[in-house]
């Protein structure tokens, strides 16, 4: 005996679950499939931002309205499920390091497009006075609706909110995926197979490892974090996003991340990395290095692409396959509003933007 859905999205992180809850408001049954488990990809991440202001230079990120709504909604949504709180309207402050960067961010301040109450700028005396004791020069920019998410906590209850949706998830299991004639074939070795009409790989790194995939356009980039504990409680509750970020939800402990390894011998922690990233907290909040312990350390993989933008579109020699993936450092940000134009492709055959399309790529199988 088998089931029979209309998707089978392959990957439970950001990308996978977001999809699922846009495909769960509509008529069609659905089944997500991940052999690791929820967030067990780059997913798991510790703690990060939802913020807009993207880059070295604190550039406006993508549809960085729409994008924002979409994911404070789901977050919203999500939370009011949750006994844990995992996400804070924290803000985000971007001190800028050297006169390069505080010169570019102040003409992305001045020029871009920012809607009322997104960023202000704070000249250096002003920018001190919010943060005592942070490193700074010329100033930098405040964002005060920047996020700070407990991503793992987050996708674990949009699981448990999916499951009372009828969207039937299978983990913990490994598979092999068949092309039949009209329909998808996933077998196990320990339970029933499941049919779909269509497959959507939202697998992040792993998806250049499927032989579908092979030669998309897509980098696996480690990173890897630090979770830190305070000698005495934290005297700010904002992130702070400078050659890295340090985020927290609660007083007694914090995050500071990342490394950007596109080489790497091993995809788990290493020594090299927790001594980049102590480094460069050291150059932010020298006081705060000094006054805190490491508890933890975390690494994941990320999918990168050549122009940092996601890729989302139909397989160019099998209509009934998709892929949702490369979602790189800005994951939570794109995830929500990337989901809802990807069951638009699905299901009404809309286009994606260009700037996310396969299309845009050189990808023939
Ligand atoms: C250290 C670090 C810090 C980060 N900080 C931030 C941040 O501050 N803000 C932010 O927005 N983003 C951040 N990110 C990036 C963000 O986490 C990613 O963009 C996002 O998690 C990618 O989601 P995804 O669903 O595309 O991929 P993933 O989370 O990698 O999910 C892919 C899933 O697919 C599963 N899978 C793999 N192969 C298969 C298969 N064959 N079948 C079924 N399932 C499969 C995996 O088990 C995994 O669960 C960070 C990432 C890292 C590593």
């Amino acid at each position: 005996m088998s089931s029979y859905f209309d998707f089978c999205i392959l990957g439970a992180g950001l990308a996978g679950i977001s999809l699922a809850y846009e495909l769960s408001k509509e008529d069609v049954s659905v089944c997500l499939v991940d052999p690791a488990g929820v967030a067990a990809g780059a997913s798991g991440t510790p703690l990060g931002l939802v913020n807009p202001a993207t880059g070295r230079f604190a550039s406006k990120s993508w549809e960085a309205e729409l994008c924002y709504a979409k994911i404070l909604a789901n977050l919203e949504l999500i939370q009011d499920t949750s006994p844990v709180q995992f996400y804070k309207q924290t803000g985000v402050l971007r001190p800028a390091m050297d006169k390069k960067i505080a010169s570019r961010m102040h003409e992305n301040f001045r020029l871009q497009d920012w809607p009322e109450g997104w960023i202000e700028w704070k000249d250096e005396y002003k920018l001190t006075s919010f943060h005592p004791g942070i490193n700074c020069v010329d100033g930098g920019v405040w964002l005060p609706i920047g996020l700070t998410v407990d991503i793992t906590t987050y996708l674990k209850s949009f699981a448990h909110y999916l499951s009372m949706q009828s969207i039937h998830q299978v983990y913990d299991k490994s598979y092999s995926l068949e092309k039949r004639t009209d329909f998808w074939e996933l077998k196990f070795t320990s339970i029933n197979s499941i049919k779909a009409k269509h497959v959507v790989f939202a697998t992040g790194a792993s998806t250049i490892q499927s032989e579908f995939w092979r030669g998309l356009p897509i980098h696996p980039v480690k990173g890897q974090l630090a979770v830190l504990e305070p000698e005495s409680p934290l005297n700010f509750g904002h992130a702070i996003s400078a050659r890295g970020y340090i985020a927290s939800l609660h007083s007694t402990q914090f995050a500071v991340g990342s490394t950007y390894e596109h080489s790497f011998e091993t995809e788990h922690t290493d020594q090299q990395g927790l001594d980049y990233l102590l480094d460069r907290f050291r150059k932010v909040l020298p006081d705060l290095h000094d006054n805190s312990k490491v508890v933890h350390q975390w690494a994941g993989i990320r999918a990168s692409t050549p122009n940092r933008m996601p890729i989302l579109g139909k397989h160019p020699s099998h209509q009934t396959m998709s892929v949702f993936a490369g979602l790189g450092s800005k994951g939570t940000l794109y995830s929500a509003y990337l989901a809802e134009c990807m069951k638009d492709l699905l299901l009404k055959n809309i286009d994606v933007a260009k700037e996310v399309s396969i299309n845009r790529l050189d990808f023939i199988t």
